[in-house]
């Protein structure tokens, strides 16, 4: 069913301010306005959480995180840009598998699962969308998402 995109874009960004502010990274949303697609909301939600986690997560503090929402004549494009650590280019083609999870998230205390993209990327193609992740080590990461309109 036509659920409004640009609200749950800020839904999402607004829920992940907080974690946002205790680790010091600025989060910034640029959303146009008036997107609606025919989507599962709950999934949508789910897929704009994880990817943000992510980004928040893997970014150092004082650093950015930026959401960009844009509506073009036959799809939406959404990117959620980072300035961390990034991911180094022998990592890059696993980040979508099952249970990969980088050196520096294994290492870590607060483990995730490793199934956050690969959940994010079954939500993106149920929709019939296509999701991508660029990096560049210690520079940042983009994950860039479109769904056709
Ligand atoms: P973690 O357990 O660390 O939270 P995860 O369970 O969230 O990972 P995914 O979301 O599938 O797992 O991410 C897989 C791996 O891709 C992560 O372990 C990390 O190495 C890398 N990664 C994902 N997003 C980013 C990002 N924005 N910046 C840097 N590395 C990232």
């Amino acid at each position: 069913k036509p659920v409004q995109f640009d609200r749950i874009v800020q839904e999402s960004v607004n829920k992940m301010q907080m974690l946002a502010e205790v680790k010091d990274v600025i989060l910034h949303a640029e959303v146009d306005p008036a997107v609606s697609m025919n989507a599962d909301e709950e999934r949508l939600h789910q897929l704009l959480v994880t990817v943000l986690d992510n980004a928040i997560k893997y970014t150092q503090e004082g650093g950015v995180v930026r959401v960009t929402c844009r509506k073009l004549a036959h799809s939406v494009h959404l990117e959620v840009e980072d300035t961390g650590i990034g991911i180094a280019p022998e990592n890059l083609p696993h980040v979508f598998d099952r249970f990969y999870r980088g050196d520096k998230a294994r290492s870590r205390q607060d483990g995730g699962t490793g199934l956050g993209l690969a959940i994010a990327k079954w939500i993106v193609e149920r929709h019939g969308g296509k999701i991508r992740v660029e990096s560049k080590l210690s520079m940042g990461t983009q994950v860039l998402i479109s769904f056709p309109l």
